[in-house]
């Protein structure tokens, strides 16, 4: 346990003006307190809170922030109070311990509506003071270097809901400290089979390439010295988590990510960083491609740096990164470093939101150094808050957050040079959006880098956008399926709203003409119209939109319109006829999806390619057919761009059901080598996942593909499944393919 004196003068090392009578304060208060409490581990409670704030002076946070950490779980855990609290420190340290109390209990992974409340409250505390944010994630840090001592259920639920949340929220916020390892504890405690595989490879590697790794370190650091360049340098490895994403990301085998391994130069200026770039490229050759400044160009969260990739002794492929120790700090604490700039970023206004405006960091520290013009952390988490304002259903709000979340970025440029982060992937739509909801709304067509180009094409870093736009032109339904941005979706959605109400009365007709045609009676408007009274609706397009949105049972409309059903009980059975056949498991279980009744009758998943339960969906209403659903990266909905008006919006409803597996087809490509396919079976059966089918598809010399069905829970389950498979040196490449009749040669 760290003592009283050494969290002072760990804080005082930084910021010699700290408020020491109030760390030491904050400090007796805690233990006080906390009293004999323990901890799972075994440990006095108090131990918590104090590694809590050693991470925040690690942050090189203020006594504020620090006296926060100290007291953070007091309101929480003991019989102290708010008022308590405001009398013996103060009212912003009050307000900050009552916020950290009141998110303290919110579970982000939880039912759907419940999810996305507590992800509006947390961002709504955190809008109030982003503060309480940096000792939220301080907390989570501390409890997940002890999450050992948890319990195996909710060790798992805990790491879970790092991995999707604060995980990414810090990447998000720029604390790259903060996220890489967070991500790795978690990556331990939920697929630590797929990590020490990675493990144990990584050391190979160095083991085969320690001498030449040493040889550049003592070239580079030579050369500097007799340029008169006072840097540091020193090799970095990625985290394994990071090559696992990568991996999965790119689709790639360990051996093929060439940035394992990067040096760093550290310098004390912009200048020295440009001639230790100098240096580097006169030494070895560089690799054209791989050059990126972001020293020029920072990116969206505000990491400054250069990259290179040279080509070293025996042809090695090696990165370097360059940068000075300023940026060395913004590109590891992110907005914790912005908080240092405290004037400006919350002093400033003490009364109003502590998310900085426009002027926010002008200034810094050394005067040298200015971060972007806008922090993007602070930008990002002010659009968040402004879409959570903006009364986007909780469905909607979740959706798009985590969207954002976990996006990377790509940087486009309008034709006078206005710089637009967007995701990667992003579409000149999603562009069209980001400069303005007009240009979005009205937008016709694009020229990408001066070439007309599709308006579902993919954005890539560097791109030229100009968008053409079109008078009274209106935003197409499809296009949300294919835009990547909240904004976009939200814009798109808000503009179809009357497109979709048109897109239910058509399947909400097509629903009530199927039924009678079951009951062999004649569908009639008439007969609808007279019934209008009875079933209290307005118009025919009324009732055809309820039914589609399953607010009116379409049995008691049918009822209504012809009073000899009420004699007939054929009719009660009827919506029990959609039930749905789900994968081996045999048992007939209802579709488990919102968006439409169930009683529309035939509604079935797209057996080329069957959709995985999490993942995007949309139905498409085929006249012979009922409704097919299929995942939104289906090549066949590519058939029905021009219909829009046979789409139809679905979302999971799994909540409360029993577990259901989905079929996915996947392809492999793998070594011809002995044992192989043992090894896959293997890793696949450790993920709790069956074999369906599977077959070789073709062999090649080194190769074999291999057509494999395999049964998963959901999105979430396939992808463990796949990126577990991929640390396998074995495996070439996964991709999940369309689904290939049954009954073929089975191995
Ligand atoms: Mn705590």
């Amino acid at each position: 346990m760290m003592r009283q004196y050494e969290l002072v003068e760990k804080v005082l090392a930084y910021d010699p003006q700290a408020d020491e009578q109030l760390l030491n304060k904050a400090y007796i208060y805690g233990y006080k307190k906390h009293g004999t409490q323990k901890r799972a581990s075994g440990d006095p409670y108090f131990s918590h809170p104090i590694e809590v704030a050693a991470i925040l002076a690690e942050l090189k946070l203020d006594s504020t922030v620090v006296a926060t950490g100290l007291l953070h779980d007091t309101i929480e855990d003991t019989d102290a109070t708010r008022e308590e609290i405001d009398q013996l420190f103060g009212e912003e340290i009050g307000s900050l311990v009552e916020g950290l109390t009141k998110i303290s209990q919110l579970n982000l992974i939880s039912r759907e509506v419940a999810q996305s409340e507590n992800l509006r409250k947390l961002f709504f505390a955190i809008s109030k003071d982003i503060r309480v944010l940096l000792v939220k994630l301080a907390d989570r840090m501390h409890n997940m270097r002890t999450i050992m001592h948890v319990k195996p259920e909710k060790r798992q639920r805990i790491a879970q809901e790092t991995m999707d949340f604060y995980a990414p929220l810090a990447g998000r916020m720029g604390i790259h400290f903060f996220r890489e390892e967070l991500e790795d504890i978690c990556f331990q405690v939920l697929n630590h089979e797929a990590r020490d595989t990675i493990l144990n490879r990584l050391q190979e590697m160095h083991e085969d390439e320690k001498d030449l790794l040493d040889d550049i370190a003592e070239i580079l650091n030579k050369k500097l010295k007799q340029a008169g360049i006072v840097a540091r340098v020193y090799g970095r490895e990625k985290r394994p988590y990071s090559i696992f994403r990568k991996m999965e990301r790119q689709s790639i085998s360990l051996e093929k990510i060439s940035d394992i391994f990067a040096f760093r130069i550290i310098t004390h200026s912009e200048d020295d960083c440009y001639r230790a770039l100098g240096l580097v490229h006169t030494e070895w050759p560089m690799v054209p491609e791989r050059f990126k400044d972001f020293i020029s160009i920072p990116k969206s969260n505000d990491y400054r740096s250069i990259h290179t990739t040279i080509i070293g002794p025996t042809r090695k492929r090696i990165e370097l990164q360059i940068r000075t120790e300023e940026m060395q700090e913004v590109n590891e604490f992110g907005i914790a470093s912005h908080a240092l700039y405290k004037e400006d970023v919350y002093i400033n206004n003490p009364k109003n939101s502590s998310i900085p405006g426009k002027d926010a960091h002008k200034k810094s520290r050394s005067g040298s150094v200015p971060v972007s013009e806008e922090s993007s952390a602070f930008k990002w988490l002010r659009h968040v808050i402004e879409s959570l304002e903006d009364g986007d259903t909780p469905a909607e709000f979740l959706e798009n957050t985590k969207l954002e979340l976990f996006a990377d970025q790509a940087f486009c440029f309008t034709p006078n040079g206005r710089l637009i982060a967007l995701p990667k992937h992003a579409t000149p739509i999603d562009f069209a959006y980001a400069v303005h909801t007009d240009i979005g709304n009205t937008c016709v067509g694009c020229k990408i880098n001066g070439v007309t180009s599709p308006l579902r094409s993919k954005l890539d870093n560097g791109d030229e956008v100009e968008i053409v736009t079109s008078k009274g032109s209106k935003p197409q339904a499809i296009w949300e399926s294919f835009v990547t941005t909240g904004k976009a979706k939200s814009a798109i959605r808000r503009a179809n709203k009357e497109e979709r109400q048109k897109q239910y009365s058509h399947l909400g007709r097509e629903m009530l003409n199927r039924i009678f045609k079951k009951l062999k009676l004649k569908f009639t408007e008439d007969k609808l119209t007279a019934a209008l009274p009875k079933i209290a609706y307005k118009s025919l397009d009324d009732v055809f939109v309820a039914i589609a949105r399953s607010e009116i049972k379409l049995k008691d409309v049918a009822k209504a319109m012809v009073p000899m059903l009420l004699e007939r009980n054929d009719i009660e059975f009827m919506h029990d006829q959609t039930h749905f056949e789900i994968g081996a498991s045999n048992k007939t279980t209802p579709m488990p999806i919102r968006g439409v009744s169930k009683d529309i009758g035939a509604i079935r998943f797209s057996k080329k390619h069957p959709p995985i339960a999490g993942e995007r969906i949309v139905g498409i209403l085929r006249p012979a057919e009922g409704l097919v659903v299929y995942p939104i990266h289906s090549e066949e909905l590519e058939a029905f761009e021009d219909n829009p008006e046979l789409w139809i919006d679905l979302v999971w409803d799994l909540e409360g059901r029993e577990k259901q597996w989905f079929t996915a087809p996947i392809e492999i490509t793998l070594l011809n080598e002995v044992g192989a396919l043992a090894q896959i079976t293997n890793m696949i059966a450790e993920q709790g996942c069956n074999i369906w089918n599977s077959y070789i598809v073709a062999k090649e010399v080194d190769f074999h593909h291999l057509y494999m069905e395999i049964e998963v829970r959901d999105i979430h389950h396939f992808n463990l499944v796949k990126n577990s498979l991929k640390t396998l040196p074995i495996i070439n490449d996964i991709k999940r393919v369309a689904g290939k009749k049954f009954g073929e040669i089975s191995i």
